[in-house]
C-alpha cells in the first residue's frame, strides 16, 4: 500500500487545502475499500463506488475526528487499479484446508472457514478469491 494522503495532526479541526477532494457519491454509495494506517487505525474508502482511478480515499464522518466530509487519509494498493486486484495473468495460487470428519461439528463449518480464508485477503481482491468446499463426510454435530 501507497499512502498518497496523511492529514496533518497538527492542524486540528481546519480544512487542510492540501487534502484531495472526497468524491463522495450522492446516494451515500461508498467504494469501502478498507486499509490501516502506519499506527494501525482503519480507514475505509469513501469515495463512490468503482472510481475510476486508483486512489481510495478516507474522509471524516460526523464523528471522524475531523472535519465532516474532508478526507484524512488516501492510499493506493501497490498495484494500482482501484478495486481490481492482480490482473488474471498472474499465477495462481491454491491452498487445501482438509480436515476429519469428527473435526465437523456444525453444518456451518465449511462456510466459517471460506469467510477466514477471504478475511485474510484485502477486500478489493475478494472476487478473484474462489473457496471450494468438498465434503466426503457429514458433520458430526456435538450432543449433550
Ligand atoms: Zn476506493
Amino acid at each position: 500500500m501507497h499512502i498518497t494522503y496523511e492529514r496533518p495532526t497538527t492542524i486540528g479541526e481546519q480544512i487542510d487545502p492540501a487534502a484531495p477532494a472526497a468524491d463522495l457519491d450522492p446516494t451515500g454509495a461508498e467504494c469501502a475499500a478498507t486499509t490501516y494506517d502506519v499506527g494501525g487505525l482503519e480507514w475505509h474508502c469513501t469515495r463512490r463506488p468503482n472510481h475510476t482511478d486508483d486512489e481510495h480515499r478516507a474522509a471524516f464522518d460526523v464523528h471522524g475526528g475531523g472535519p465532516t466530509g474532508e478526507v484524512g487519509f488516501a492510499w493506493q494498493y501497490e498495484w494500482g487499479g482501484a478495486g481490481h486486484g492482480p490482473s488474471s495473468t498472474d499465477p495462481i495460487t491454491t491452498v487445501t484446508v482438509s480436515f476429519p470428519s469428527t473435526a465437523w461439528t456444525n453444518e456451518q463449518l465449511p462456510t466459517a472457514i471460506a469467510d477466514e480464508i477471504r478475511s485474510a485477503f484485502w477486500e478489493c481482491d475478494h472476487d478473484d478469491v474462489t473457496v471450494t468446499t468438498t465434503a466426503t463426510s457429514t458433520p458430526h454435530p456435538v450432543t449433550g
